[in-house]
This record gives structure tokens, C-alpha cells and sequence, in this order.
């Protein structure tokens, strides 16, 4: 691997490439709570995608396997690289390429933040409305890697729905350029999704064309609390129906995630002064204030009225709306203090959610009686986090084999949005069928035939 890794290094200059104390924890690990057995040999870190281009060109000359890195911030163990692979970080490849406001289009290099670009967009007046936890540390290339979901699903779509085009590099080095900027295009196959929600396994995405939305001037936020699932999803149903396109995010979270942030996050602080089993976080967004918060009123108290909501806290202000979304994203915080744990982003038709989380909280109770669960979810797109911990990592993979055979009984996703990366590869046959994943081995065997993008992630 040393011939390559200097050939790589004569190719594109010392800056792009890592070794030994130079390799900090960063490339070591993702948040999914595994890390790395060893170092890799080098973390290979191109410029530009000519520079990618020439690294994939050696490796697959030399049937050299890489590991994809974006922010690390996957849960999926997809980024983690194995003790033969080499690391191939995007970390240089950050920066926003143009805004096109006519267009509503921004083009963006794959390592770029999204928090980045959420202020870029805010900056030229709009809005790109993708939105989760890790803004901060995950990157585009990632998103759209994973396609990732988040918060504002149920109104924008995942990330494939906010794609307009794409540039990737195969595994032999081939640049395949896709950057169409138009709505509609449909002169042969729409390559770009190939790479959205592949996971790095088919092409390394490098710029990425994205949609932008006008930027909406009306926010209206509230948390409520609700006594049943039940209630939680006719909420739903009345919210959507009487909002007139405005609901923008529908959070919700059990009693048994909510108590535990609040009592564990210092800074974290219930507006309610009792607890009850359901809380929603949920906002709409629009174009005129005065006009969204009497709608929104009106909603919270007819809601109040009937008894579907049991109470409501309207945030007040800004910092009053951060302080409610802070609830919902602590479980970043409280994540590293829960490992081990088993954390599972699946999804369940919403009409199943009930019976398959009352059946799979029964069969954990009875068979770990100390287990400690937390659940929370997008909900309104049947996104339901499911995080168990024994405190013991032995228990784990029980656990897995348990929820992930539930959720194939139930029609559910064993990935609803964070990938199947390492850790879900052994559960894949519970939500996808033999020839389905006999075609993503073909797809896999054409664009990679020696296997050097991420191998054994996903199929
Ligand atoms: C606190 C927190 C909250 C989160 N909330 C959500 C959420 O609401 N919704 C959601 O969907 N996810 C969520 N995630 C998971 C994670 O943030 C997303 O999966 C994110 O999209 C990963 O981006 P990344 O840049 O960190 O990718 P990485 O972790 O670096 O990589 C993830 C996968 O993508 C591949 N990859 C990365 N960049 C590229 C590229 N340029 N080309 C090809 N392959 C690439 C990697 O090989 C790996 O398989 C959350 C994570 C945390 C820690």
C-alpha cells in the first residue's frame, strides 16, 4: 500500500495526504458508536474533483478499497474505515460554487457544511430546507449519500427531493457531470440518483446542484402535550388539513425520551409543569405572520377544546423556539451517555406504529428487565428513533436481530433515513426482497466491479 499511497502523494502534493500521528480521531469514527480497529494507512484528502479523480484512478488500479468521509456525523458505520481500506476525506472540497437567485438554484462542493448553506440560502433571501441535528457537522456530500431526512420532511421531501443534479467519480476515476440546474429534464435516465442514498457505493458525489425554496418569513412554534398515540396522529391529520400548506415540521416525542433529556440536559427546561406521555413539537411556516399566528391560535385552541391536545406552550421568541427545538435535538447530547446502545431509525406504517412499538417495548422488557428505551420521531412521514440500551454492549446485536425481525413483520424500513451503512448489512432481507437486492449487487458489480467504494456497506 506504501507504493500507492506515495504515488498518491506525488500526484497531489503532501496537504492531501495523512498518516500516522497526522490521522486525528475524526477519521476514526462516526456517531453510530463504533470506531475503527486501527488507523488507516493514510487519510487521502483531495482538492478538487480532478484530484479525486486521479486518487480513485490509482486505487482501482491497484484493487485498493477506500472508505468515503463526509462530516462523520453517519449512524450507520458507513464511514468508518476497515483496517485494509484507505480514507478518503471530502474535507477539502468545501465552498459554494454559485447561487443562481433566478434559478433558485445553489451549486455546492460535496464537503461543504449544511449548516453552511442553510446561511448561504438564508443570506441571498431563500431557503434550503433541509434540517437536522448535525447541521453543524454533516455535509452535503453526506445528505445526499444517505439521503438524509430530518426535520422538515412531511413539507420539502428528503434530500433526493432537493437535488436538481450532480457531478460523482466512479470507482476507475471517471467524472460523470450531471450539474442540471432545471425542474424538469427528462432526456434518458436520471443518473444523479445512482449516487442519492447509495452511500457512497456506486460514486463519490462531489458537486451538488441543489433546489432552493423562497425563504419563508413566518414562523409559528409550539410544543404540546397529548395523552395517546392515537391523538397524536389525528393531530397530525387536523394540523395538515387546516394550516393551508404551512406545516412544516411534526416532532414527536414519548415521555420516556422527553422526562430523560430534561432530566439529564442542564440547560433544558419543560414548559409544562407536569408530564404527560406524548409531547409534539411542531411548527408552520409562511408568508404572513399576523395572519399564520391567529390561524395557529385558533388551531391550539380548538384543539385544547375538544381535549385532543392535553396542553400547548406557543414559543414567544426566537430564543423561546430554540429553546423547544433544543428539547428535540438533545438527543445529540445525551447520545455518547447512553452508549452502548442500539440505535434504530426505522419506519413503520403509520396505521402499525402503535402495535409494533407496543409489542417491541414487550419483548425487550421481558427479556433485558433493565433495559432503558428512548423514543422519539419525525412521525408524519412513519419515521419513528427507537434507542435501546442494557448498558451492555453483549446486547446489542440481540437486540437488533429482535427490532429489526418486528419491523419487517410490521411492513417497516429497517432504514428510514440514516442508511444501512455496516451495521444494518446483515438486516437488509428484512425490507427488501431477493431481486431487489439481486439488481443492487448488479448495479454494484457494473459501476465497481472490483469492489473499491465503500465495500460491505449496504448490500
Ligand atoms: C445529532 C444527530 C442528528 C441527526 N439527525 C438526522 C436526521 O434527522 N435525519 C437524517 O437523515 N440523519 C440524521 N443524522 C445522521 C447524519 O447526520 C446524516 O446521515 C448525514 O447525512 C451524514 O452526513 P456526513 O457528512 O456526516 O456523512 P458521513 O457520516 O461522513 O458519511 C455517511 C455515509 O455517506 C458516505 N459519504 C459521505 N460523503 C460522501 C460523498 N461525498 N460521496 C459519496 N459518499 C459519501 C459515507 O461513506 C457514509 O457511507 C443525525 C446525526 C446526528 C449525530
Amino acid at each position: 500500500m506504501s507504493d500507492l499511497i506515495n504515488k498518491i502523494r506525488t500526484e497531489l502534493g503532501d496537504k492531501a495526504v495523512l498518516t500516522n500521528e497526522q490521522i486525528g480521531e475524526k477519521h476514526l469514527a462516526d456517531w453510530s458508536g463504533e470506531t475503527a480497529d486501527a488507523k488507516p494507512d493514510a487519510v487521502i484528502r483531495p482538492a478538487n474533483t480532478n484530484e479525486l479523480s486521479v486518487v480513485l484512478k490509482l486505487c482501482h488500479e491497484a484493487g485498493q478499497a477506500v472508505a468515503v468521509q463526509g462530516g462523520m456525523s453517519g449512524l450507520s458505520g458507513g464511514a468508518i474505515p476497515d483496517h485494509n481500506e484507505l480514507a478518503l476525506s471530502l474535507e477539502r472540497m468545501s465552498g459554494i460554487e454559485e447561487i443562481d437567485a433566478e434559478a433558485m438554484t445553489m451549486t455546492v462542493l460535496s464537503g461543504t457544511p449544511l449548516q453552511t448553506i442553510q446561511e448561504a440560502a438564508e443570506a441571498a433571501d431563500l431557503n434550503f430546507p433541509l434540517d437536522l441535528g448535525a447541521r453543524g457537522s454533516c455535509t452535503i456530500g453526506g445528505n445526499v449519500s444517505t439521503n438524509a431526512g430530518g426535520n422538515q420532511v412531511i413539507r420539502f421531501g428528503m434530500t433526493r427531493a432537493l437535488i436538481l443534479g450532480l457531478e460523482a467519480v466512479l470507482a476507475d476515476g471517471t467524472v460523470v457531470s450531471s450539474l442540471n440546474k432545471m425542474l424538469k429534464n427528462n432526456a434518458g435516465y436520471d443518473l444523479k440518483q445512482l449516487f442519492i442514498g447509495t452511500e457512497g457505493t456506486l460514486g463519490v458525489v462531489t458537486r451538488i446542484v441543489l433546489r432552493l425554496y423562497p425563504k419563508l418569513s413566518s414562523r409559528c412554534t409550539a410544543l404540546c402535550a397529548l395523552d395517546t398515540l392515537a391523538d397524536v396522529i389525528k393531530f397530525l391529520r387536523l394540523t395538515g388539513s387546516t394550516s393551508g400548506g404551512t406545516l412544516s415540521s411534526y416532532e414527536v416525542m414519548w415521555a420516556n425520551y422527553y422526562d430523560y433529556v430534561i432530566e439529564r440536559v442542564s440547560h433544558l427546561q419543560s414548559p409544562f409543569d407536569q408530564s404527560y406521555p406524548f409531547y409534539v413539537l411542531m411548527e408552520l411556516e409562511g408568508s404572513d405572520q399576523e395572519q399564520d399566528s391567529a390561524r395557529f391560535q385558533n388551531l391550539l385552541e380548538s384543539a385544547l377544546d375538544s381535549t385532543l391536545i392535553k396542553d400547548a406552550a406557543i414559543a414567544q421568541s426566537e430564543k423561546e423556539t430554540a429553546a423547544f427545538w433544543q428539547i428535540r435535538d438533545g438527543v445529540g447530547e445525551i447520545l455518547p451517555g447512553f452508549a452502548p446502545c442500539a440505535n434504530f431509525d426505522i419506519s413503520v406504517p403509520i396505521s402499525l406504529m402503535e402495535a409494533f412499538l407496543t409489542k417491541a417495548d414487550l419483548i425487550l422488557q421481558e427479556q433485558f428487565p433493565d433495559i432503558r428505551i428512548l423514543t422519539f420521531g419525525h412521525i408524519g412521514d412513519s419515521n419513528v428513533h427507537y434507542i435501546a440500551s442494557t448498558g451492555k454492549k453483549e446486547d446489542k446485536e440481540k437486540i437488533y436481530d429482535i427490532i429489526y425481525e418486528l419491523t419487517g413483520e410490521h411492513q417497516g424500513s429497517v432504514s428510514a433515513e440514516h442508511g444501512i451503512g455496516k451495521i444494518k448489512r446483515p438486516y437488509l432481507q428484512h425490507s427488501r426482497n431477493d431481486a431487489e437486492i439481486k439488481l443492487m449487487r448488479q448495479l454494484k458489480n457494473s459501476l465497481d466491479p472490483k469492489g473499491i467504494l465503500n465495500p460491505n456497506r449496504v448490500i
